[in-house]
């Protein structure tokens, strides 16, 4: 029989968000169970683009979003795709889309997202190296290119943001391109390096090194479906079918599925799974120290362990609807316009759900209805990016340290 007084805490999810959040609170003494249905890491977190992207904090919603909204509807291939079928699912979450994109929003958002990239690299390299991980880890950042003078001023807004922010970058001409990365096509005359954007080079053995680290400091994991809560004054536990597990605390971090299990609290939230793709190109026949993203294609590739990932690109299109892979291939055509040496003959494909608010920002909160329980979601394009940030933070909160941020932006009640 245990002995201990320890507060016990169950994390739902383990994706790099639950299992960061899982391996700092062990540390800091408490009982977790982190429980999954699937294996650790399986979900959002398996497939994406690998990029620690610290300069992309940007709000999708901008002030001139709803010009492009017909473009949305009407172009299977563009960078953002709503499906016309799920649209009337998803008028709530485009309502406040659109009120997150006026400009007095638009600031506050970007300082809430900045204030997480500021520390994101920092901390992600010290949890790397306690989990012993650190080689993962890029020495070199992403470019960002651009074919001609008018596609680098579109991408103006994102530059300026930047020197608001003091975020670190260069404009390269095209022969400093081509010294960096020999293979990006001569159509490109200027990129922005991003030094601080790095990679690593298998996002799913961070998560897998901490579940291990998190085990080997007494925590458990569970394979199980969270399918509903036990409350009082205040949480007591989850069902995991006919049974319950007791609890002191209760950390959701289910991704996009989050919304299903704070509806059960009688918490609702605005969370959309914003459908990305990925190709994971395992004999590519060229070789790249950078990552690169082409604003103005919507793609990004990646260096990684098991060759060259190309993705990009959102799919609004919910949790049920099968994968499609034509948004794949498209973005495999684009990264070929970039790189014309890529062979794209032995690959796999790959779909995951980000978990978007429409705001951009993630909630890191207690809940406002029921003592005890927490969330940590809606982490949108930046999950990896702000994993390590989002455990001290949430560490902080649960344990009732103070946290190294104002937490105010990151509340479940803003919406
Ligand atoms: C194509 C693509 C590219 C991306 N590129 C980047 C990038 O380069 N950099 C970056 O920072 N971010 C990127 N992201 C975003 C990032 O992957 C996500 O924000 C992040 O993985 C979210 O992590 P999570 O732990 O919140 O969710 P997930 O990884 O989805 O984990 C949630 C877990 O909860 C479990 N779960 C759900 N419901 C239940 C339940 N009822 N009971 C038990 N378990 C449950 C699931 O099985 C899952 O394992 C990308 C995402 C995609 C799709």
């Amino acid at each position: 029989m245990s002995t201990s007084t320890a507060t016990t805490t169950i994390v739902v999810g383990a994706g790099v968000v639950g299992a960061a959040i899982a391996y700092d609170l062990q540390k800091r003494d408490r009982n977790v169970t982190l429980i999954d249905r699937d294996a650790p890491g399986s979900g959002a977190s398996f497939g994406n683009m690998a990029s620690i992207a610290v300069t992309e904090f940007m709000p999708v919603a901008r002030p001139s979003t709803w010009k492009q909204i017909p473009g949305w509807m009407m172009d299977p291939e563009g960078p953002i795709r709503v499906s016309p079928r799920y649209m009337p699912r998803l008028i709530p979450w485009f309502i406040r889309f659109l009120a997150a994109s006026r400009p007095s929003a638009v600031r506050r958002l970007e300082a809430a997202g900045a204030a997480l990239c500021e520390r994101s690299l920092a901390d992600t390299r010290v949890l790397m190296a306690e989990i012993g991980v650190e080689k993962q880890l890029s020495q070199t950042g992403c470019l960002s290119l651009y074919a001609n003078e008018a596609e680098f001023q579109a991408d103006r807004e994102r530059i300026d943001m930047l020197d608001r922010f003091g975020f670190d970058y260069e404009v390269l001409d095209a022969a400093a391109i081509r010294t960096l990365e020999p293979e990006i096509t001569d159509q490109i005359t200027k990129a922005v390096l991003l030094p601080d954007n790095r990679t690593v080079a298998d996002p799913n053995k961070i998560v897998e090194r901490l579940v291990a680290r998190f085990e080997g400091m007494g925590g458990i994991v569970r394979r199980a479906d969270v399918t509903g809560f036990e409350r009082g004054e205040r949480i007591v536990g989850v069902r995991l079918g006919a049974e319950v597990l007791r609890a002191d605390e209760v950390v959701l971090c289910a991704g996009a599925f989050t919304a299903w299990l704070s509806k059960m609290l009688s918490e609702p939230m605005p969370l959309e799974t914003e459908r990305g793709y990925h190709t994971q190109i395992m004999a590519p026949g060229i070789k790249m120290a950078h990552s690169i993203i082409w604003p103005a294609k919507a793609f990004m590739v990646s260096p990684t362990a098991n060759g060259i990932r190309v993705g990009g690109t959102v799919e609004m299109a919910g949790l049920d609807a099968a994968p499609d892979y034509r948004r794949s291939k498209v973005t495999v055509r684009r990264a070929r316009e970039a790189l014309p040496n890529l062979k794209v003959e032995d690959f796999t494909e790959w779909m995951g759900h980000r978990p978007g608010f429409p705001d951009t920002i993630p909630v890191m909160s207690a809940s406002a209805k029921t003592p005890g329980v927490f969330y940590a979601t809606g982490h949108g394009h930046l999950g990896l990016t702000y994993a390590a940030t989002c455990a001290h933070l949430m560490g902080d909160l649960i344990t009732g340290g103070v946290p190294a941020l104002d937490m105010s932006p990151y509340r479940i009640d803003r919406f």
